[in-house]
This record gives structure tokens, sequence and C-alpha cells, in this order.
């Protein structure tokens, strides 16, 4: 893992490289993958010392997709660059394995493990082992009482019979490309000339999942249409813990098996159109039948292939929220459906995985909360920089087009460390006193005196953020009025 870090400094520096979200999955796919091979079975049980290099690995990865400096609190640093330290994923990793092998055939081995009564005898006090974390954590995070949908261990479609019938076409495009940021007009037009440009469909549906925060309440739904006509709107609850794409899954399930039932022998060869906002969905079921891990994307895949003998299907991906007029009925049913009741509904083993992974996140963060940046450079903002920026912390320099040495300057300042700041540098050891050098007022030179209080920075203050004291909070939820604020000043 420490070689494989060099890659990440060779692609990127304070200054200039790769963007922060590109760096971290440079490091997840690369760095990262040679820890968590194999990790359910044997990181859970792993030493503390292990553990500790695991660690300093990680954090010095973090410290190349951020650019903070050595010194900025670990906590602060893990989440800047939105990974979860090892210590709380490996409790993760051992519950993902209890989820896995409880779910498995009756006779598995590694199951019976699992028992109260055949747990193997705890040698050293600190070792819990897999199985005692992993159940232990399930039931915090109230996986408990819910029945466990099986694995799928074997698509129902074989390998050689994996090509799927050549009446079955998949669209994850329009005629023409539109950004997905481009106002909902345009993406409901190009959406309209694509349906216009298939075979016109005797059978059309339109399908949608939903799922509060991506993973509780879920709820199917689906509205068909006949010759034009609409017969039928279908409501699914998709369970109580759940995702999205589950929720897709099971909408498409349902729409064809409702399109099996009303389709009989005596009809002649028609077309099938179905239309999904799913793009991530459809790519993953055209991949091909045996390619399948959901349960719920065998069953598609086992009604496309019946209803493939005879007839044309068409599935199209159609942009959401555009105003597609039967997107919008979908995505309407499916939150209907999600109230309703959602009682066991089993939970699968991807919904299972995101509940924990959300769960131990959430631990993590609130463990961090209370812990104490050094006087020397407190007030810093990081552990509350979820609240004030929201989630996908590292791709908001994409999102706001910040260059590189622009975040850097931004996550310094919010984690305090910043070599811009007298009070830092006084810190290290460079500097004799902490006082502000700009305004002479023997204040100390923080990030809150810098960007809140400063005097001598007022006017500028005043016409950046069109306040003279704002909040700290206040400060970063608008980073580019940071950015502006430090070019002005000449700081950056
Ligand atoms: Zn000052």
């Amino acid at each position: 893992m420490l070689q494989r870090n060099n890659v990440l400094r060779a692609i990127s520096d304070t200054t200039w490289g790769c963007s922060p979200s590109d760096l971290r999955s440079a490091y997840l796919a690369f760095s990262r993958a040679c820890a968590d091979y194999a990790a359910g079975a044997w990181m859970p049980g792993l030493s503390e010392s292990g553990l500790r290099e695991l660690e300093t690995v990680q954090r010095q990865a973090c410290r190349t997709i951020t650019g903070c400096v050595r010194s900025t609190p670990v906590d602060a640093l893990a989440r800047e660059a939105d990974l979860l330290p090892f210590s709380a994923r490996r409790r993760q990793l051992a519950a993902v394995a209890v989820e896995r092998h409880s779910r498995d055939l009756p006779d598995d081995p590694v199951q019976r493990i699992l028992l109260p009564e055949n747990r193997p005898r705890q040698r050293l006090r600190y070792d819990r082992g897999w199985a005692r974390t992993g159940q232990e954590l399930s039931k915090d995070a109230g996986l408990d009482d819910f029945p466990r949908e099986p694995l799928l261990v074997v698509a129902n479609t074989p390998p050689w019979e994996s090509p799927p019938p050549p009446t079955i076409f998949f669209h994850t495009g329009l005629v023409r490309p539109v950004p997905h940021n481009a106002p909902a007009e345009q993406r409901r037009t190009a959406a309209e000339e694509t349906l216009a440009g298939l075979p016109n469909p005797d059978v059309q549906a339109f399908t949608d999942g939903s799922a509060t925060a991506g993973t509780e309440r879920g709820g199917a739904g689906a509205v068909v249409y006949r010759s034009g006509r609409e017969v039928k709107r279908i409501r699914a609850p998709a369970g109580r813990f759940t995702s999205s794409y589950t929720a897709e899954l099971l909408a498409l399930r349902e729409t064809l098996k409702y399109i099996e039932s009303i389709l009989t022998d005596q009809d002649p060869a028609l077309c099938i159109q179905l239309c999904t906002d799913s793009l991530s969905s459809l790519m993953r079921l055209r991949e091909g039948p045996a390619s399948q891990t959901e349960r719920a994307a065998d069953q598609v895949w086992l009604s496309l292939r019946r209803l493939g003998r005879r007839h044309r299907v068409d599935l199209q991906w159609v942009p959401g929220h555009a105003g597609v007029a039967g997107n919008e009925i979908a995505d309407a049913v499916a939150r209907e459906a999600a109230e309703l009741p959602q009682d066991g509904i089993p939970i699968t083993f991807v919904a299972a995985k995101s509940l924990l992974k959300r769960h131990v996140s959430r631990e993590w963060v609130e463990s961090t909360r209370h812990s104490r940046p050094a006087p020397a450079t407190r007030p810093h903002l990081s552990h509350d920089y979820h609240g004030v920026v929201g989630p996908g912390r590292v791709r908001l320099a994409d999102r706001l087009g910040l260059s590189r040495r622009e975040d850097t300057a931004l996550v310094r300042l919010r984690t305090g460390h910043s070599p811009a700041l007298q009070a830092y540098r006084h810190f290290i050891g460079v500097e004799e006193d902490d006082g502000c050098p700009t305004c002479g007022g023997g204040d100390r030179e923080d990030a809150e005196h810098f960007l809140t209080s400063c005097p001598a920075t007022a006017r500028v203050r005043h016409d950046v953020f069109g306040r003279d004291d704002p909040t700290l909070r206040e400060v970063f939820a608008d980073p580019c009025r940071v950015i502006e604020f430090l070019r002005r000043l000449g700081r950056l």
C-alpha cells in the first residue's frame, strides 16, 4: 500500500494535479484494494500495532488527497478525505461477512460458526473475532429483526444460455446526448425524440423506484399503457431497509410480471417498451442474465427471456425529473408505494451492506464530533463540515470548479492547520508570536480571526460576505466567497 500511495503523489501536488475526488478513487481502487483483499476474514482480528500501521498508510493517502499538512488532526483529516479509518471499517467488514454467511445454504460450514453454541473459544481478551464483532454490529444497526433474502448463489440462467434473445434491446442513451444538468425542458424534448424513434409500442410502461435517503422505506411504482391507454398503476413496497437500485429492480420485476399476466397466447408478436430513469440498473441488466447477483435482477431476466421468445422488448433509459409524463407518474406512484406496510419484506444483501456502512460511518462521525483539536489551531470546522457543506465533501472541488490550489487553501483553513495563518506558523515554531500581523491588535490570527473578525480586513469582508461579522459556519457555507476573500487579500 505504501508504495502504491506514491502513484497518488506522482499525479498531484498541493498546487496542481488531479482533483480530490479522482485521487480518492485512485486510492480506493489501487491502494486500499490491497488491504481489502479477504479483509472480512483477517482485519477484524488484527492486532492494535498492525492496525496502526494500516492507519498510518491511509493517513498519508488522506494528506495527498486533501493537501492537508502533516500536523492536521487525524479525525479532521479522515473527514476531509471522506475515508473511514480502518478501526471503524474492520467492524463494518466483519458485519458484512456475518450478513453474507447468514444467507448462505444451511449446510454452509461457516454459517455454523455463527450459532452461539458453536462459537470458538475466545483466546485473547482483545480479539473478539469477526463473528461476534459482526453480530453485535448487525444488532446495533437494527438488522436483527429482519428476514434476510437468501443470496443468489447461481443465476437461474446457465452461462451458455447467457447471450440474451436477439429481441431484447437495451438503450442506455438518448438520440442526442444532453448533459445531466441541462434544463428539464431540453432533457424532456431529447427523451421524447428518443422514444418517438423506437418502434411504436403496443405495451409501454414507465417504472421507478424510490427510497428515502437512498436506503430506507423503499417503494416500487410503475404505470402501464396498452395501445396508448393507461391500464394499470403498480405499487409495491420495497422494504423498510433497501437501496434505490433494489427498488428500481423491483419496479421492473413487478411490471414485467404484470405484462406477462395480461398477454395471452392469442396475441400476435408485440412491441413492449419499458422506460426507467435508473441508468445503473439498466447497465447492470445489460451485462446478461448469468452476471446478475440480485434475486430481483435474476427474476427480471427470467421474465425478459419468456417475453423475448415471442415479442420485441425495448428497455430505454429516460432522464428523471425532466417532465416526461410517464416518468413523472411512475415517480409519484413509487413514492405512494413507499408508504405501504413494509413488514415481512426480506432485506437484500446489498441493502444490508449499505445500511451497515452508513451505520458505521455515522457512529464514527459521532465519535469525532467530541474530539478536541489542538488548542493552538482551534477552532476548526472539519468536524462540522458535513453539516455546513453537505455530503460529497471530496467532490466539492469538481462541483464548484475549484483549482487544486484553491481547494487546498480551503481545506487547510477548515482544519485550522494552514501555513497562511500566523497562529499555525507559531504552532510549528517558525514565528515567535501568534498575534495577527495584519491588524496588529494582538489577537491570535487563527481561522476565525482571519475570516470573521480581523478589523483590518473588515471592508473586504463586508464586500465579499455582505456582513462585517459572519460566523465561521456561514463563511464556509459558501466556499467560492472564501476563495474570493483570499484573492482580494492576496493570500492565494
Ligand atoms: Zn487581525
